[in-house]
């Protein structure tokens, strides 16, 4: 195989998800990582990467999918690190630096979200779009994507996890599981908040579970306040949760009975099928992502 290869890292809080190659045809070598302590995790990463090294020549530059809050600012004392997560022992790690240091190559840093969101941009379900919304169901919520044509940053990174939904204590008793705001959207949606409520894991409750229509309600109730606000051309919706497919089709007629025909795009008043939609690259977006942030610190082709 011929051509610049990249490293990439899906650094989550379970697993670190490494990669070398140049996109979803060219995977060069992976490995799954369980995720430790810093000093033990970031040791083994780099072991990967300086073995596929000696095997496929060096790395023209590194991708980070970053678990957060995470310091996007380039001209930050803290750029690069991992900032304030309630992760034991990772708050305040220099990932950034401990791989610029090691490998003297340019490293690309974002969140897993606006990674996953690079990568379906450039390989799958956002192609051809310079505004849209990637947003993650899972152990967390998490949203990002790109605004004309540019990641969202902004002051930190969009937080759309947190975004208040309205939310019928008499409908719904539970209370919400974020430690920072109790009944957000991540803390009333999320795969640990599902699992709260009903006393077993999502992927354990049957199609016809009443919690997946409340599922759908609050998903459907977030995904209305994020077309009324950014205007997405589409929004791309993954995670642990969404693999229970029937999910998704709950979630379009929610947002279309929310929406009762306010906004006048065809994609919105009898498109949904093809305006809401899983991710293309599945559970390798992030990783993939990665590699597609790695390309762009090496050209100025891609979205910045
Ligand atoms: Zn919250």
């Amino acid at each position: 195989m011929t051509g610049a290869q990249y490293g990439a890292i899906e650094a989550g809080g379970t697993k670190f998800a490494c990669m070398v190659g140049s996109g979803p045809g060219d995977v060069r070598a992976h490995v799954t990582l369980p995720t430790t302590t810093p000093e033990a995790t970031l040791r083994q990463t780099i072991a990967f990467f300086r073995e596929a090294e000696r095997t496929a020549g060096p790395l023209a530059a590194i991708g980070v999918a970053s678990f957060g809050p995470i310091d996007l600012q380039p001209d930050s004392p803290t750029f690069g690190f991992i900032t304030s997560t309630p992760k034991a022992g990772w708050a305040n790690t220099d990932i950034v630096g401990a791989l610029r240091s090691e490998f003297g190559v340019p490293v690309g840093f974002d969140t897993d979200v606006n990674a996953a969101a690079l990568g379906e941009w450039q390989w799958g379900a956002a192609r051809d779009l310079d505004t849209f919304v990637y947003l993650t169901v899972g152990t967390g919520i998490g949203g990002g994507g790109l605004i004309n044509g540019r990641l969202m940053h902004g002051l930190v990174h969009p937080e759309m996890g947190h975004v208040r939904v309205p939310h019928d204590l008499t409908q719904d008793a539970f209370a919400g599981i974020c430690p920072f705001h109790g009944d957000c959207l991540e803390g009333l949606a999320s795969g640990p908040a599902m699992q709260a409520r009903w006393l077993q894991p999502a992927d354990q409750l049957p199609a016809e579970h009443p919690g997946w229509i409340l599922e759908a309600r609050y998903l459907a109730l977030a995904l209305v306040n994020v077309i009324c606000t950014l205007s997405p051309q589409r929004i791309v919706i993954g995670g642990g949760v969404m693999s229970n497919d029937w999910l998704l089709p709950l979630i379009r007629h929610q947002v279309q009975d929310l929406m009762n025909n306010y906004v006048r795009a065809a994609e919105v008043l009898h498109g949904l099928d093809a305006y809401i939609v899983p991710p293309w690259l599945g559970g390798k977006a992030g990783v993939l992502g990665a590699i597609a942030l790695a390309q762009r610190t090496a050209t100025t082709s891609s979205p910045s």
